[in-house]
Formats: C-alpha cells, structure tokens, sequence
C-alpha cells in the first residue's frame, strides 16, 4: 500500500505546517485570534486549491509576495486599491 495518494496527503500536511510556522514568524505582534483566522482561511484555501489565488480578480497572487506574507488572499493590485479605498 504504498499509493500516491498517501504521499499527496503528507505533502499538503507539510505544506500547510510551512504556511503556519510562517504565519506564525511574520505576524508577531498580532493579536492571536486574528492570526488563527488567517491560518484557519489560508488551511480553508489550501484543502480547496484555491490558495495563491486572489480573493477578488482570481488571478494567481505573486509568489514572492506569498512567500513574504503567506496568509494574503489579494494580489498586490487588489489590496493596494481596497487600502485606497478605505481612506
Ligand atoms: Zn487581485
């Protein structure tokens, strides 16, 4: 019993451990609810195939900026305009 799915499994659970721990590294200082949200929805993304994907044009979200900041849901053109907005 040596399939592939069972490598598959273990490779999404690494994975999402990595996306977490960096969570974890980078958003010091937030509050720990919020930060569990981000995981929760980035672990939500990951189960689905969606993660890396922006929220808002669907469009696959630059990997650089993934990696600085692994729990965003928007690409760099979608957030810097709703940040425009909110002001
Ligand atoms: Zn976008």
């Amino acid at each position: 019993m040596t399939g592939v799915g069972a490598g598959v499994i273990a490779d999404e659970t690494e994975r999402a451990d990595k996306i977490a721990d960096n969570v974890v590294e980078h958003q010091l200082g937030y509050s720990e609810s919020k930060l569990l949200e981000k995981i929760e929805y980035a672990l939500q993304r990951l189960d689905a195939g969606t993660y890396g994907i922006c929220d808002d044009c669907h469009k696959e979200i630059n990997i650089e900026r993934l990696k600085a900041k692994p729990s965003v849901s928007l690409c760099i053109h979608c957030q810097s305009r709703k940040e425009q907005q909110r002001r």
